[in-house]
């Protein structure tokens, strides 16, 4: 680090490097930096899949949480990231799955246990690929708390939450209709299923009393569904039903005598009022069904083709098969009486899209009215708190709503549930357990494991207090829970979020955290999310090595604003990302002309010590400096205080663009170069406001701020900006006159450069400039500032006369002061005398036609109002213009 500054700013060289310097310096962990002292501030990383690989969704996510915990680490708190990863039970086990397609072979072929080995050498192979893809781009994560979720820790705690919520009677088996996916083969939570909306098609159908005295009109979406049918329901006060109510009717098809029953859960309003009841395949129609005693018939295989149960021309074909063959048949036989299209909401498997299948099996289930009570009232009591706050509703509805959780899964990865069935004649117990059983606990008999495993996010919900060591009561657990903040992306608030809350509140007696911000979603120009599927997605790894991971981070977080999403051109790499890179290789170049100009450590600018700058020390631009870099302290502080991420970026992003870069240190060149007396106090100055303004961009940028601080003299090596203390706002630093002051100054030179412009007047070509001050005290201010006006505005000459000629470019500043800039020695006068006269001849053209047309009666009285306001707008405007090129034709001395 001792090495000079590379002459080109080039993140690929400085990131890897300092990445390293920090992990071995053990930076990240909350012991290193504030041994026993500062509130702790925990974040728990919502956890990426094992297998998973880095996209913009998790690159926005986490740099989201390394600006919070870098920020509140530098403000002194013990500042914990706890990082980890899934088992992702589905996901995982289809990858695998798909390797072994490749060789021929399904899970059953291997058998579970050669199986569950395959999983787990893969997941050590691959590794946690991720991770290492989150160190790229800077997470500060403390990687020496990184869990898995199916380590034994954590395993113990799923065991152990299991087993407290079974003998609370909070967990239970039973016998329902569940979302299954015919391809994963499982059960899938609520949560699990993605709904659509598709076009699809309702059919009504005939059911034929048997009498042969008439029909019943249904409609169906799921024709096939028939061929399980036992029963057809009606609401009890429906007056057309009444009589019918009791009687059978012959269901086609599949040649079966059902009964009419009455139901008060059957809308009357919908369709004809009455509806088919298919126990076995509809939650509905299972609760019917169970008020009703109906047989259940279970027509479909887990596959999702036609069972054994049904008439053997069906079994064995596929569901899509069976409804157009049932349809035949029922077309055939008349029984169709009309089919219309539909669109409608149907469910899909969140990870592999297959079409769910309502199925009858049995589950576990966790009781979620109890949990979600404390939940709501943590969320209403204002313990909790969403950003944006309007996410707070989506929370209160869902758990208002809440179903029971069903988190058994027909898998083979993940934890199996720990629950051993007797199968000895006569005992037949059910056993619960911490440990694994070989034998029953009541006869002794032999013990046979469920089969099935537990839902990832069963493991998930817990990490809050798993990570840390629960259910041990570590010091970890009594230091860093309750955790502060969580940073998620809105789509897992059901799966996750609010699940934590419930198992935190439950087990714990506290909320894991206490704000929870959602941030948007990264989408691409047309607004469409990034995804692989699509083929519009950005690999933050590549933005990382053409632009830097800082500028990924700029990116991200200045193209974010609470609440909405971020959009990104993936087509176009290089406007979305070189804005931020230019902003680094400014910073870069500014932190090399100051480090370069410091000739050992600095004078202080506040303290008590000797040597510290006196006030009058300090000029004008100095002041100036200082109030504004305070004022970006406040801004900036505040806005990362209240997730504003974007605002604080900007703020910061201005003060060093603007402030530092194009103002102060061009203003005190001269001073450091050392032809002019308070050089040192213009190092001073300098040297403090960019100190702070790196400090303040840390968060964001980590990694060139890092460079460039670590450079300053006489910062021992072992200094990282990473724990320097946050710059507090200081109240002597407010300086309205300086503010005021410097700022006339500014606005007149800028003045004097847009008439340059405007008069295309050579960048190397000096001009004079005549000021008259609108009152004495400003032209005091302006008097003295002479010489910094006169090298940034390119003048050969200045005068401070309200009394002198009034020719050549003219500006009035905002508070009346008043500039000419004579313009004879600088361009030829003759000719843009004769731009300005063409110009103003055509102006002049344009009003008086335009008065011609505005003149006529017959327009005005007859076209819309809006046309003729627009009309009379064009009049105005091209009247000012003409004014404005006489007044400088005038100005000019043109003849
Ligand atoms: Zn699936
Ligand atoms: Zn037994």
């Amino acid at each position: 680090m001792s090495e000079p500054l590379a002459p080109q700013y080039n993140p690929s060289t400085i990131e890897s490097e300092l990445y390293r310097w920090w992990t071995e310096q053990g930076l990240f962990a909350p012991e290193s930096h504030a041994p026993g002292s500062g509130e702790p501030y925990v974040i728990q990383m919502p956890p990426p899949n094992v297998t998973a690989v880095l996209h913009m969704g998790h690159g926005l996510n986490n740099t989201v949480q390394d600006v919070l915990i870098r920020f509140e680490r530098m403000r002194g708190r013990r500042a914990l990231w706890v990082p980890g990863t899934d088992h992702a039970g589905i996901a995982t086990q289809n990858v695998v799955e798909r390797l072994l397609a490749g060789e021929g072979l399904t899970r059953f072929d291997l058998g579970r246990d050669a199986f569950v080995e395959r999983v787990w050498a893969h997941v050590r192979e691959t590794g946690a690929v991720i991770l290492e893809q989150l160190k790229a781009i800077g997470s500060s994560a403390d990687w020496s708390r990184t869990y898995f979720t199916l380590d034994e820790g954590l395993s113990r705690a799923v065991r152990e939450t299991f087993v407290q919520l079974y003998e609370k009677g909070l967990v239970y088996r039973g016998h329902y209709i569940i979302n299954w996916c015919p391809r994963c083969l499982t059960a899938l939570s609520n949560e699990e299923v993605d709904k659509e909306e598709v076009n699809g098609q309702i059919w009504h159908l005939r059911y034929p009393l048997a009498d042969g005295s008439g029909h019943i009109t249904i409609a169906t979406t799921r024709p096939e569904t028939l061929l399980g049918d036992t029963a057809v329901a009606v609401h009890p006060d429906d007056e057309r039903y009444r009589q019918l109510v009791g009687r059978e009717l012959l269901l086609p098809v599949a040649g079966r005598k059902i009964p009419v029953v009455a139901d008060a859960a059957v809308d009357p309003e919908f369709g004809s009022g009455a509806v088919k009841v298919t126990p076995a395949h509809d939650p509905l129609d299972f609760e019917i069904g169970q008020r009703h005693r109906l047989p259940t018939i279970d027509v479909m295989t887990p596959e999702a083709r036609i069972s054994l149960a049904a008439p053997e021309r069906f079994q064995g074909l596929d569901r899509y098969e069976a409804r157009r063959q049932v349809l035949a048949e029922l077309e055939s036989a008349g029984l169709v009486e009309r089919a219309e299209e539909h669109r409608h909401a149907v469910g899909h498997c969140y990870r592999c899209a297959t079409v769910i299948e309502p199925r009858l099996s049995d589950q576990w289930f966790v009781r979620m009215e109890p949990l979600a009570r404390p939940a709501l009232a943590a969320y209403r009591d204002g313990t909790l708190r969403f950003v944006p706050e309007r996410r707070g509703e989506d929370y209160t509805s869902w758990l208002e709503g809440i179903r029971d959780w069903c988190i058994s899964r027909q898998l083979w990865w993940g934890h199996r549930i720990p629950v051993w069935y007797c199968d000895a004649d006569g005992c037949g117990m059910t056993s619960v357990s911490r440990t694994d059983l070989t034998a029953c606990p009541g006869c002794g008999g032999p013990a046979r494991q469920d089969d099935d495993v537990l839902d990832t996010w069963f493991s998930s919900w817990l990490v809050p207090f798993s990570s840390l060591g629960w259910p041990e009561q570590t010091r970890d657990l009594a230091t860093y829970y309750p955790g502060h903040t969580l940073v998620s992306s809105p789509d897992i608030l059901f799966f996750w979020v609010a699940r934590m809350i419930m198992s935190g509140l439950h087990f714990m007696g506290k909320v894991p955290y206490t704000r929870i911000y959602l941030h948007g979603v990264v989408r691409d120009t047309q607004h469409r999310k990034m995804s692989k599927s699509l083929g519009n997605g950005i690999d933050p790894l590549e933005v990382v090595e053409r632009y830097g991971a800082d500028a990924l981070r700029y990116s991200l977080i200045s193209g974010m604003s609470v609440g909405t999403d971020v959009i990104l051109d993936p087509r176009d790499l290089e406007s979305t990302f070189a804005p931020a890179r230019n902003f680094a290789n400014k910073l870069w170049n500014a932190g090399r002309f100051i480090l370069s100009n410091l000739e050992g450590p600095t004078r202080p600018l506040a303290g008590s010590r000797t040597a510290v700058v006196r006030g009058e020390e300090l000029t004008l631009a100095d002041r100036w400096i200082i109030a504004r870099c305070d004022a970006a302290v406040v801004e900036a502080t505040e806005a990362y205080e209240r997730f504003r991420l974007n605002e604080a970026a900007a703020a910061v992003y201005r003060f060093i663009w603007s402030d530092l870069a194009d103002w102060y240190i061009e203003q005190v060149k001269p001073r450091l170069y050392g032809d002019q007396q308070g050089g040192d106090v213009a190092r001073a100055v300098v040297a403090q406001t960019f100190d702070v303004a790196l400090r303040l961009l840390h968060p964001v940028m980590p990694f060139i701020t890092e460079a460039l601080w670590r450079r300053f003299p006489g910062r021992p090596d072992t200094a990282s900006i990473s724990v320097a203390p946050w710059p507090r706002h200081d109240r002597r630093a407010q300086d309205p006159a300086a503010l005021r002051d410097f700022g006339l100054v500014q606005e007149l030179i800028g003045a004097i450069r847009g008439i340059r412009a405007e008069y295309g007047v050579q960048p190397g070509q000096v001009v004079r400039a005549v000021v008259s001050a609108s009152e004495g005290h400003m032209s005091a201010v302006l008097e003295r500032e002479r010489a910094t006006i006169t090298r940034l505005a390119k003048l050969s000459a200045v005068a401070f006369s309200p009394n002198h000629e009034r020719v050549g470019g003219h500006a009035v500043l905002s508070d009346r002061t008043s500039v000419f800039v004579p313009l004879g020695e600088a361009i030829d006068i003759g000719k843009e005398c004769g731009r300005l006269g063409i110009e103003t001849e055509r102006l002049l053209r344009l009003v008086e036609s335009q008065e011609k047309k505005l003149g006529n009666e017959q327009f005005v009285s007859r076209a819309p109002s809006d046309v003729v306001d627009r009309e009379r707008q064009k009049l105005t405007s091209w009247k000012e213009q003409r004014d404005v090129l006489v007044k400088k034709r005038e100005l000019l001395g043109c003849g």
